[in-house]
């Protein structure tokens, strides 16, 4: 989790960012959480970094020092990845030019002038690329009640496949599995964890929100859900 959201007091402009979200997931899962601008040695308060985009791709530069720190995140992201236990996903804070899944404003240009449009943070970037099947959002697209219902369920069911369970994830869901989406059922009985893991975004992309509902209201405890 981003250590902003986690309640860390890290953030650039040294205010406190409050989700009460990510605060209540905190307290019903175990948290690894990570700043990789303070990772950086960016210090809190520090200057503000950006996102802008140069012909290789996006690039993080910090304009007040005019340093350009893309291969420092990069490289800090791609060890801290490397050196993680097994997790069941990711929340990551929005509109940041590190870790934003969605709404990071990236720019032309490296003063950050021209707008150019809407992106992803650096770190977040390679956290997708690392872990594709794994759930990863931003508390800002969790607003959404669907977004939220399939990164929960998304989170409890890596778990299940953490504990080396697979049958018993199948069994749990079975149900609405053979009435909405059978080929997958069928081919999901004998899966093992990492077939099984392939198909969880899937899943729970593809079933109605009402059976998202019900089987919340079955796995998820209801303060997490409320
Ligand atoms: S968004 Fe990421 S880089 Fe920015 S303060 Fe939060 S954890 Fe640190």
């Amino acid at each position: 989790m981003s250590a902003c959201l986690a309640g860390d007091n890290v953030r650039y402009d040294g205010v406190p960012v409050r989700d009460d979200f990510s605060l209540k997931l905190s307290t019903f899962v175990e948290v690894i959480k990570v700043c990789p601008e303070v990772e950086l040695g960016l210090g809190v308060p520090r200057d503000k970094v950006i996102l802008y985009h140069s012909e290789e791709g996006p690039r993080l530069f910090q304009p007040a020092t005019d340093r350009e720190l893309t291969e420092d995140m990069l490289s800090f992201a791609r060890n801290f990845l490397k050196s993680l236990p097994p997790v069941d996903g990711f929340l990551l804070k929005s509109k940041s030019p590190s870790c934003g899944v969605s709404r990071t404003k990236t720019y032309r240009d490296k003063e950050g002038r021209l707008f150019r449009g809407f992106g992803k943070g650096i770190f977040a970037l390679e956290v997708l690329k690392r872990f594709p099947h794994l759930p990863v959002e931003d508390e800002l697209r969790l607003v959404n009640r669907r977004k939220k219902l399939e990164f929960l369920l998304g989170i409890y069911m890596f778990s299940f496949l953490r504990e080396k369970e697979p049958k018993k994830l199948h069994s749990l869901i079975q149900e609405p599995l053979s009435l909405f989406l059978p080929g997958t059922e069928r081919r999901l009985r004998k899966a093992n964890v990492e077939e099984y893991g392939l198909f969880i975004k899937k899943i729970l992309k593809k079933l109605p929100v009402g059976v998202l509902e019900t089987l919340g209201e079955k796995f998820l405890p209801e303060k997490l859900r409320a």
